[in-house]
């Protein structure tokens, strides 16, 4: 039991590495809130951890909105008194358009993936500093460092603003005992809002660029999460860690 007494909140836990990060986290010990904004499959995760023998609670949560955030952290703390882990993991895709330019979705990827990873960070923090410390892991991508064709610019830019937040927080709130990660993963199933990066073709070419040959499973980065939301990176913040394959290495 690696989270044993554990608190835990994972956005965008209806689903794909969250769902995956979720389950991990309840069978290693920690009370997990799984918030999504996916009412029917954030039930079924939840329900599906407590037949599994863990406990969990649904939170409906829009990661994009302020008043989200206050009543899904007073919620958690109100229910099981603080919160030790934050896992900022919910985010939409830059490939499902034609138009890589389009000012509309730059607006509203930018307040998913980066209003809303700085959102989670700001009511994350609050709640640590009253727990005295913390885990917050952030999801980034291997989009985060380099660019790639046919996708919008504004998933780089998102997941770009994801690692830099991270290191600046980590930098501020050490001397408050919470840490603060992020995790790059590389080519992984497709997201619900996938366009181009779930083609076939796109995807073999992405291999092309893979050491180990192979995309990536939801659990193995459920796992990278594990370690670094547990005691066990005790002395690691304001890193990253791209579990991609080697596709960054290359
Ligand atoms: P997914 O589409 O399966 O899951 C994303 C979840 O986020 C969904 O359940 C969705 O409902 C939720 N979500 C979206 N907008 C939300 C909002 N405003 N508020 C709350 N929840 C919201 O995707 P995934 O593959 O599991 O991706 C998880 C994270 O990993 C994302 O941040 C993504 O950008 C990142 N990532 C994915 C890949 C990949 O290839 N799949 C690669 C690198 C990074």
């Amino acid at each position: 039991m690696r989270l044993a007494n554990k608190i835990a909140l994972v956005t965008g836990a209806a689903s794909g590495m969250g769902a995956a990060t979720a389950r991990l986290m309840a069978a290693e010990g920690a009370k997990v809130a799984v918030a999504d904004m996916l009412e029917t499959e954030g039930e079924a995760v939840a329900a599906g951890i407590a037949a599994a023998g863990g406990t969990a609670r649904f939170i409906r949560l829009d990661v994009a909105e302020e008043t989200d955030w206050e009543a899904a952290l007073a919620t958690v703390t109100g229910a099981w008194g603080g919160l030790d882990i934050l896992v900022n993991n919910a985010g939409i895709s830059g490939s499902a358009t034609n138009d890589l330019y389009d000012t509309g979705l730059w607006d509203r990827i930018m307040a998913v993936n980066a209003r809303g990873t700085f959102l989670g960070v700001k009511h994350g923090v609050a709640a640590m500093r009253r727990r005295g410390g913390g885990s917050i892991v952030n999801l980034s991508s291997i989009s985060g460092n380099v660019g790639q064709e046919r996708i919008h610019c504004a998933y780089n830019a998102s997941k770009a603003a994801v690692r830099l937040l991270t290191k600046s927080v980590a930098v501020q709130e050490g001397a408050a005992k919470i840490r603060v990660n992020t995790i790059h993963p590389g080519l992984m199933p497709p997201m619900r809002t996938s366009g181009a990066t779930a083609d076939p073709v796109f995807r073999a070419k992405m291999l092309g660029h893979v050491p180990l040959g192979r995309s990536g499973e939801v659990d193995e980065v459920a796992r990278a999460i594990l370690f670094l939301a547990s005691d066990e990176s005790s002395y690691v913040t304001g890193a990253e860690l791209h579990v991609d394959g080697g596709y960054l290495a290359s």
